[in-house]
């Protein structure tokens, strides 16, 4: 239909698309290298999950933005092939792609396939318009950009239906079933009376601006968040395994290249600089972000798009300090590069609390939180900056092994009076019990390590502690940056484990799970981790544990709070449930439970720090359970020794301790055996003064 005019357009546009490319793909190579093209099968196993079948799109609770957005991307597939032989027939008008010959019976599917995308597509671009100009949802970002690509979709499905319209007309077929878009568009011509010439006009004018807005909006892509259209099947595909956040990264701090966290953009990795190229600004990270919605100045949304831009300003000093071979000249070069900290302040990556919501929420994977975890490092690591109450968990653990500083000799005094079998005693076990500091230390929480081992020894289990031989495993530690501090506590945690031959470890904090789990492999240390809940569904299934009603519960309604680093990080969501089922009790759910359960706050170490800025995130859940439980209140069933501490905290600080009390799963399934439970609603220990951040640290 004109191949000097399609070669030109091909010509200009191509290499002008290649030049960006090559623009954005430098400063990628110059970065951090990591694999990413391990495990295959699972790799490929997640992109047709995420990718191709965009999963995370389809979020009940906004379904129709998602399935929009579903729509359009089904288009673009099936669109391609009609791409391609519309730049075909510009070079030989009758080009048609093998087996799709336009009367073939395979051509005919494809054009029905093809017609239903494109009224699908152009429906869903209205729809999307509609959104940014009318209804304005808090969580999208309403750039000129996001009008532009929807004019350029709609202009695209339009300009499609013109060049088949008029070809129909043309050919004496006014309408037919495999070509409903066509057949629209060609009763519109008539409808308007139009002579065959002006047909033929706007037929061949549809082709050649569809064939324009093709290459523009290829053009446009690597410019603004739509470059995601490019980049996102590739990072779904490259995402981290396991998620980065379960297992953070192990620094290396021994050797002449040393790892101290991030300081500028050169110490992020090329996958991270992927990462913020494919963020499309949709806003699902900050929608139950504990710390977003509490009024915090943390959206990854805007933290991935400040980067981008850093990152794009900075690609050409990035790419000469790669290939720069003198030390000297690299380090001053990487001198020379603004601080990160300067482009996502302190206040933002000192404010998560790694619940890991946004990484569950992101449609194309993205790892927002070890760059945090990261920005935190070289700030403990090297410069010493971080926040005055985190001295305190540092020295705490530094000295007697747990955060809170309490002599490390005093850690077996919870259980003086148990005679519990020690890991030293030579005995052989099954179960590793490691208790964990708040589980040795915390006045609450040592009631519920009593009811743990109630439940054990009512089962039968073979366990033994390592009592005053256990020390903290440093999971605070490091995920307040101090990695230094915490490879000496997992170091010495393996230590201990291998040198008695653990294979099967128990914790009570989800927290203590995580790090044994995925972080320790990174040491040497290689254990079966259950949590406690797990156990307790694992015993009741064999028969070994038969609980019968739980007198502690006091006949009142129940609901859970998922820990985040269990049900999110671990997707241990069902065991809890049923340790509770076989107690009788019959939940009632928070509206955001399992996978999708909010934050009770204290994650990533931000237990020990101050809320200073917002509302709380704990009286924020403490609200959504009250409104679970009703009127007349009733109890918060937790996994987790932080879940415990803050929820009791926002009960308390919202004058609910009458009402709502907070008992671990534990203590419910150990009442239920028949012994004297947990403190019961009027018990003081259960209402004594409210906790503060203080009593934390
Ligand atoms: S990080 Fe993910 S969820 Fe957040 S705005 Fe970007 S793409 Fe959306
Ligand atoms: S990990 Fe949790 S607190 Fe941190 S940014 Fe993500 S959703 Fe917010």
């Amino acid at each position: 239909m004109g191949p000097l005019l399609t070669a030109t357009m091909l010509l200009l546009a191509g290499g002008f698309f290649s030049f960006t490319m090559l623009r954005r793909v430098a400063p990628l190579l110059a970065l951090r290298r990591v694999n990413r093209l391990d495990h295959p099968g699972e790799r490929l196993a997640g992109l047709l999950r995420f990718g191709i079948g965009q999963r995370r799109m389809l979020d009940p609770e906004e379904i129709r933005p998602g399935l929009m957005h579903v729509v359009i991307f089904a288009a673009f597939l099936v669109l391609a092939l009609r791409t391609i032989t519309l730049f075909g027939m510009g070079f030989a008008e009758g080009f048609h792609l093998p087996l799709l010959a336009p009367a073939s019976p395979f051509g005919r599917a494809y054009g029905l396939a093809k017609d239903v995308m494109v009224l699908g597509a152009l429906a869903a671009a209205v729809g999307f318009l509609w959104r940014r100009l009318v209804s304005k949802p808090d969580r999208v970002t309403l750039s000129w950009e996001g009008n532009v690509i929807l004019g350029f979709i709609a202009g695209l499905m339009v300009t499609d239906m013109m060049f088949d319209g008029a070809g129909m007309l043309a050919a004496g077929e006014p309408s037919s079933w495999w070509a409903p878009a066509g057949s629209l568009a060609a009763s519109a011509y008539s409808g308007l009376g139009l002579s065959a010439g002006a047909v033929s006009v706007l037929g061949l004018g549809g082709f050649w601006v569809h064939l324009a807005i093709v290459l523009a909006f290829g053009n446009l892509l690597p410019y603004g968040k739509h470059f995601h259209i490019i980049t996102a099947l590739l990072n779904v595909y490259l995402r981290a395994l396991p998620p980065g956040a379960a297992a953070l990264r192990k620094l290396d701090l021994e050797s002449e290249a040393a790892d101290y966290g991030a300081q500028s953009m050169s110490d992020l990795s090329w996958k991270e600089a992927l990462d913020v190229y494919s963020c499309t600004e949709c806003g699902r990270c900050q929608t139950h972000c504990p710390t977003y919605v509490t009024g915090k100045p943390l959206s990854h949304k805007e933290v991935n798009r400040a980067i981008k831009h850093h990152l794009i300003e900075e690609a050409p000093r990035l790419v000469a300090l790669s290939r720069a071979r003198d030390p000297a000249a690299r380090e001053a070069a990487a001198a020379e590069l603004p601080a990160l900290a300067s482009i996502v302040p302190p206040e933002t990556f000192w404010a998560c609390t790694t619940c890991g919501w946004c990484e569950t929420a992101c449609p194309v994977l993205i790892e927002n939180i070890p760059r945090l975890i990261d920005l935190r490092r070289r700030k403990v690591l090297v410069d010493s900056e971080f926040p005055d109450e985190v001295a305190r968990v540092f020295k705490g653990i530094e000295t007697q092994g747990n955060p809170w500083g309490i002599g490390s000799n005093r850690r077996t005094e919870w259980c003086e009076d148990l005679a519990l079998p020690r890991a030293s005693d030579g005995q052989g076990f099954e179960y590793l019990f490691f208790v964990g500091c708040a589980g040795a230390f915390d006045d609450r929480q040592k009631k519920v390590s009593r009811a743990i081992v109630r439940i054990l020894r009512e089962a039968g289990v073979s366990f033994a502690i390592l009592g005053e031989e256990e020390t903290c495993n440093g999971e605070a530690a490091r995920r307040l940056g101090n990695e230094y501090l915490y490879q000496t506590q997992a170091a010495a945690t393996v230590e201990k484990l291998n040198g008695y031959g653990v294979k099967k470890v128990l914790v009570q904090c989800p927290h203590c799970l995580n790090t044994i789990q995925n972080e320790l492999p990174q040491f040497g240390g290689h254990y079966e981790v259950v949590h406690h809940t797990q156990l307790v569904a694992q015993l009741v299934a064999a028969g070994r544990l038969r609980p019968g009603r739980a007198p502690v519960l006091d006949g009142q309604a129940v609901t859970f709070h998922d820990p985040c680093y269990l049900a999110r990080h671990n997707g241990v969501n069902q065991a809890p449930r049923e340790a509770l089922a076989s107690a009788g009790i019959q939940l009632s759910e928070m509206p955001r439970n399992r996978r999708q359960g909010f934050c009770c706050g204290a994650g990533g170490g931000r237990m020990w720090l101050e809320e200073k800025l917002g509302t709380r995130v704990n009286h924020s859940r403490v609200e959504e359970a009250a409104a679970t439980l009703g009127e007349s209140g009733g109890v918060v069933a937790v996994g987790c020794p932080f879940c415990m501490t803050m929820l009791r905290d926002g009960v308390n600080e919202t004058g609910r301790e009458d009402k709502i009390r907070v008992l671990d799963v534990a203590e419910i399934v150990a009442s239920s055996l028949g012994e004297q439970g947990p403190p019961t609603r009027s018990s003081p220990a259960d209402v004594e003064a409210p906790p503060t951040a203080a009593r934390r640290s």
